[in-house]
Parts: structure tokens; sequence; C-alpha cells
């Protein structure tokens, strides 16, 4: 079993503590960006910066999100990663709908497939970084859109060619249980779906239901004012294991220059982590921030060299 950094694939264990959710370099279509000027991420310099931050805090690895509709940027990963201790994983994978490029439409399940199959077994954009996880997300509350359901089979298809495990987009935490019942109808294994946000949407039912089907959930939104308190996490998170419910990663999700210091933002990869260690047990941090990432993230490539 390995995980794949964009620096090649290491021995699971070699992760550490890792923040299962986040981004270092981001570029949304114009129109998104134009609404909103805190969205784009583009420094090599403050990457690193906020990757050593990290490391110097106990950090070892970092989960990068960002999807190729996102502004992802292979080059500049490769380039943050190589001046750092710190690994990194990029995604494939698509956001969610609104952000999706025209090609969706045109191309078929099995050429969108392909695109992701190749980000994880040749490299991402002509680059030798390689994808070590592959997104899917959802961008209304109450329904899958058909496009999205597309993707979501492409996404299934590439996901059990390469074995790289997926992660979730969900709009303000919803239709969880509505993506996984997607990805087990494709034939998909819960256990290799990671559903992300959803402590955006802190329902202890829906939570738990959720977990129920086996999938990993990703308390990722830790530390923003603007949401449900961290308090209220904790509570789920604790109440959850007492229940038998353990496999729960974290993350901050911090894809803003607000939200990081190199940028003149608060709180930063490092900030979270201490913010949120300072606030559980030490057997309950080191299963979230080690042993579980080291479990979800880890596979058997597929037909790889
Ligand atoms: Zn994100």
């Amino acid at each position: 079993m390995i995980v794949r950094t964009v620096l090649g694939d290491i021995d699971p264990a070699e992760l550490g503590q890792t923040l299962c959710h986040e981004h270092l370099f981001t570029n949304p279509p114009a129109w998104a960006t134009h609404e909103d000027s805190d969205m784009v991420l583009h420094n090599v310099d403050n990457a690193v910066s906020e990757l050593d931050d990290f490391m110097a805090v106990g950090g070892g690895a970092v989960i990068e999100m960002t999807t190729a509709d996102y502004g992802r940027n292979a080059e500049k990963l490769l380039a943050a990663a190589s001046r750092t201790a710190v690994h990194v994983v990029s995604a494939s994978g698509y956001q969610k709908g609104i952000y999706y490029p025209d090609s969706v439409e045109t191309e078929s399940v099995d050429e969108l497939a392909q695109r992701f199959v190749e980000d994880v077994t040749v490299g991402i954009d002509g680059t030798t970084a390689r994808a070590g996880v592959i997104k899917y997300g959802t961008c209304r509350t109450d329904r899958i859109r058909d496009d999205e359901e597309k993707v979501q089979k492409a996404t299934a298809q590439a996901h059990l060619a390469t074995g790289a495990p997926i992660s979730t987009h969900c709009q303000a935490g919803t239709l969880g249980t509505v993506q996984v019942a997607g990805f087990e109808d494709h034939g998909v294994d819960p256990n290799r779906v990671l559903i992300g946000h959803v402590d955006r949407n802190l329902d202890y039912d829906y939570i738990r239901t959720l977990a129920g089907t086996g999938v990993w959930l990703g308390f990722d939104h830790w530390t923003k004012p603007k949401y449900p308190s961290d308090d209220i996490r904790i509570s789920f998170v604790e109440k959850l294991f007492d229940e038998g419910f353990t496999k729960i990663m974290v993350s901050g999700d911090l894809g803003r220059p607000s939200y990081q210091p190199s940028y003149g933002g608060t709180p930063g990869f490092a900030g979270l982590t201490t913010q949120v260690q300072g606030r559980m047990n030490d057997k309950l941090i080191h299963q979230l921030f080690v042993v579980n990432p080291s479990q979800f993230f880890a596979f058997e490539p597929v037909g790889s060299r």
C-alpha cells in the first residue's frame, strides 16, 4: 500500500499528522472571482510558508483538494512540495457542477474517467505530479444535477481502475447519503469514500446515518467563525467515537487568502492544528490526524509501474 504524493509514492506510515482537505493553489473561473476576490491562492512562497508553519507544530501532510475546474496547478504544487518536508497529495476529479468546464457536456463517461485515471497513473497536465485522491462534489442541497451524476459515474470508474480513494464536496454538508448511494450503485465500497464538509450540517442523526453506511466523515470546517462553533464539532466527534464510529478526519478547507497567514489571513494550517488539538485528548487526536488518514489515503496502485 502507498500514499501517492506529488513528489512520489510513500509508505502510509510516513504521512504523519494530516489535514484531509486543504488548498494551496486555487484559481476558480473568472465569473466566480469577479463576484468574490477572496478566492485565489497563487503564490508559491506563501504556500511553502504555510506548509513550514504547519510542520513546526507537528504537521506531516496536506491533502490538497483543488481540482482542474477550480484552478489546480501541478507545477506550483511540485515547486512548493520540493521546498518543504510536508507531504502534499493532489486531487483529480472535479469540484462541482457550477465550475465544470464545457467539456463535461461533450465528453463521454469513459473519456472523463480516462482523464481522471491519467491524473493518477501518468501525471497531471503533463507534469510528473500524480494525483493521490479523486474528488467529487455536488453544488445543490436538494438533488444531484444530471451533469454531476455523469461525473459521479466517471469518478467511480476511475477509482475502480486506479485504487485511488474518493473525497467529496457536499454543498453545506447536504446530500452525503445520496452521494454514497450513487457510489454504491456504481460498485464503489463506501469504505473508500470520504464524505466532505459534513460539519457544515451538524445534524447528529444525519451524520450518524452517514457513518452507518461505512464511509469516512470529513469534519473539515473547523475554526471558521461564519459556521457553527467548534464546541459542537467536538461533542459530535466524541459522541460518534463513543458509538464506535471512528472513521473521521479533520481539516479546515482554508482555501482563501483570508484564512492563510502568509496572505495576511488567519488561522492557517498551523493555527487550525493547534486550536483543534488543544481541545481533545491525545488518543483521539492521534486517530483523527494520523491513524485515519494513513488508512484512508493508502491504496494498492492498480496497473501502475
Ligand atoms: Zn475545499
